[in-house]
């Protein structure tokens, strides 16, 4: 009922030589792969343009890793979500760790965020997780609970959005929690979701992982009930990485 979305964030990372990398994931999404898996990649906001007409009749989908929240004027640096739907950009990535962390978005923020690309025509990934120090006390449920919510606008349709379950001690640092408990998140993110989205909506929205998933961990956590795919960092950055962990869903 959900196919697998395997979603990659550049972050920082990206020059216009490195579009080689994309076009090497594209070549490598074989049909056979594409009947399977939704594929995403959010290169930085300075190359959409250009690998946006490099994925024409590729299959995979282009995405953006931020928004501003308004639709346009003085806001000096900022980028809106029209621009990114302009750019070629299918879906954005909304309240990543690094933004909740670098940048004090709350979810109050992300929210607004969350508004503004919908309005725009754009899918959102929506970034969900807790610290160590939240996890070690006992609070990763409640929190990622309290951050769907308030990141979330209430009755939202099947398709809108994805979650993104990134447990903020895993980014970037090979640590992942266990399948256990990567199983249990996902199902209460999807306990949550059913009292946030119009009723039926939960059921058909993908819930993703994220957090140091590589080719060598990636099918165990994929094969999860309620893990409907993955968002990838660092092995997002080479074609044979993320086309291994594409292949593993
Ligand atoms: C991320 O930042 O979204 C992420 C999952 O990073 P990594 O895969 O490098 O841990």
């Amino acid at each position: 009922m959900r196919r697998a979305l395997i979603a990659g964030n550049w972050k920082m990372n990206g020059l216009k030589a490195d579009l080689q990398e994309l076009s090497g994931m594209a070549k490598g999404f074989t049909p056979a792969l594409r009947v399977r898996t939704d594929v995403m990649v959010a290169p930085p906001a300075t190359l959409l343009f250009a690998a946006s007409a490099m994925l024409i009749g590729t299959g995979m989908t282009l995405g953006a890793q931020d928004c501003h929240e308004g639709a346009g004027g003085a806001h000096t640096g900022d980028v809106s979500a029209s621009m990114l739907f302009d750019s070629g950009a299918e879906m954005v990535i909304l309240g990543h760790s690094e933004r909740r962390q670098n940048h004090g978005e709350t979810s109050t923020l992300v929210q607004a965020k969350v508004r503004a690309a919908l309005t725009a025509g754009l899918h959102v990934i929506l970034c969900v997780g807790e610290t160590r120090a939240e996890r070690e006390a006992g609070r990763a449920l409640g929190i990622v609970r309290r951050q769907v919510r308030q990141s979330l606008p209430e009755g939202l349709h099947a398709g809108a959005i994805s979650i993104a379950y990134e447990p903020v001690w895993a980014i970037g640092t090979g640590l992942t929690p266990t399948l256990d408990d990567i199983a249990a998140m996902h199902a209460d993110i999807r306990k949550t979701l059913r009292g946030v989205l119009m009723k039926g909506a939960a059921e058909k929205t993908r819930i993703l992982y994220g957090g140091s998933v590589k080719p060598e961990n990636a099918a165990a956590i994929l094969a999860l009930q309620d893990v409907d795919g993955a968002l990838v960092g660092g092995a997002s950055l080479k074609a044979a990485d993320f086309l291994a962990i594409i292949a593993a869903a």
